[in-house]
């Protein structure tokens, strides 16, 4: 029987304790803000990761970015300008360009909002912004696309680099070629002069060495002889 009284008392002091704390809180100042009104409220911390962009006036095509991307959703792709060509420089270092950035895509559906690709930048053009409404019912729409350049720019900067990369290597051939030659030119003019030999004997036609003829054998001296026998 007590300990039935005991599990009662015990029972109403844990629901007075849950309804001090829930009066505690309607009597509190709030703290929970609605969303998504009113926005004006909100205040971002200072280094929120939110959505993305890129000052292409200022991007070198570097690919640092994309490559500091730990799941690979910077997509570029670039083209080199041909020598005479101005593509201007960058406001922050004043570092020439030199390259045409044809692409620049960023599939913020897969962004993981690490921040790895802002800080390599050497130009400082691709930074986390304060917008972080930014959903979409379709995905695709979650690829951005920063480059400026149109398709028809795109490819005739392509052709141009081509063009010229087709005269330079041809013109690369025909000096190699000029500075082997010249080298050859200067080897046989600082050779020493080689050995003058005779010219390989040679019989002249139509002169025939004489038949060999042998000899008789010789008949022996008589007087000799007898002189010999007699001493
Ligand atoms: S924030 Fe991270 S995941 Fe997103 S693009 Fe940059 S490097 Fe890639
Ligand atoms: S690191 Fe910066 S400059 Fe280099 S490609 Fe990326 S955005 Fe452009």
């Amino acid at each position: 029987m007590g300990r039935y009284f005991s599990n009662i008392a015990r029972g109403l002091g844990t629901a007075l304790t849950g309804l001090r704390i829930v009066i505690a809180h309607l009597i509190r100042r709030k703290v929970t803000r609605q969303y998504p009104e009113p926005k004006d409220e909100y205040i971002l911390p200072e280094r929120a990761r939110n959505r993305l962009y890129v000052n292409m006036d200022d991007c070198i095509g570097c690919d640092k970015c994309a490559r500091a991307c730990p799941v690979d959703c910077i997509e570029i792709e670039t083209v080199k300008s041909v020598p005479g060509e101005d593509l201007g420089v960058t406001t922050r270092n004043a570092k020439k360009k030199s390259l045409w950035v044809t692409k620049f895509d960023i599939d913020m559906a897969k962004c993981c909002y690490c921040s790895l690709c802002v800080w390599p930048c050497p130009t400082e053009c691709i930074v986390m912004t304060e917008v972080f409404e930014f959903s979409e019912p379709k995905r695709e729409n979650l690829i951005y696309h920063f480059a400026t350049m149109d398709a028809a720019d795109a490819e005739l900067h392509k052709e141009n680099w081509k063009k010229w990369e087709a005269e330079a290597t041809v013109l690369r051939s025909k000096q190699a070629a000029e500075r082997a030659a010249r080298v050859a030119e200067q080897q046989t003019a600082s050779a020493p002069p080689s050995e003058v030999k005779p010219p390989p004997f040679a019989a002249k036609p139509g002169i025939k060495p004489p038949p060999f003829v042998a000899k008789p054998p010789q008949q022996p001296d008589n007087e000799s002889d007898n002189n010999k026998t007699t001493e």
